[in-house]
């Protein structure tokens, strides 16, 4: 199944360009121009990634990002920034309301594409086969072995 990437930028060619680059590399896309335009989608939709462009109509994408992840539907969901601000004090204003990456214009669609993949794997970890830990427990996904604190441990079933 391909991850879902709702994208939010007013610009239609750069949204264009961003939808094109994404159902090439696989994704499925749903392309909005404003917050309230994604309105459907964000109720609807289940992205696993949302790219949100800073300078937009009405509502910006710092105050989307904001209101996204203090909302029990999206809080979890990963927010890229698209931003043609390269000053340092805008990124961490991004990465402060919750962004998890930002990337600034122009960029390139390698670069895009490098950075959606490195979000998806830091915050899908079960979409990956690396091995889970958490306070010394461990779960390892290809062997299906739990440890904890390094010793092997056998999950009780249900009935048995
Ligand atoms: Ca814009």
């Amino acid at each position: 199944m391909s991850s879902k990437i709702l994208i939010i930028e007013d610009e239609f060619a750069i949204r264009e360009m961003l939808t094109f680059v994404l159902e090439q590399n696989g994704y499925s896309v749903i392309a909005k121009e404003s917050y309230n335009d994604a309105q459907q989608a964000l109720l609807h939709e289940s992205p696993a990634l949302i790219i949100l462009d800073w300078m937009l109509p009405n509502m910006s994408g710092i105050q989307i990002a904001k209101k996204l992840k203090q909302s029990d539907s999206h809080k979890s969901t990963p927010i890229i920034m698209l931003t043609a601000k390269s000053e340092e004090d805008d990124k961490i204003q991004g990465l402060e309301v919750g962004a998890d990456d930002y990337i600034t214009k122009p960029f390139s669609p390698k670069e895009l594409i490098a950075r959606i993949k490195a979000v998806l794997r830091r915050t899908q970890p079960t979409a990956t086969d690396d091995p889970i830990e958490i306070v010394g427990l461990r779960l390892d996904p290809i062997s299906h072995r739990v440890t904890v604190d390094g010793k092997e441990t056998a999950l009780r079933s249900n009935g048995i």
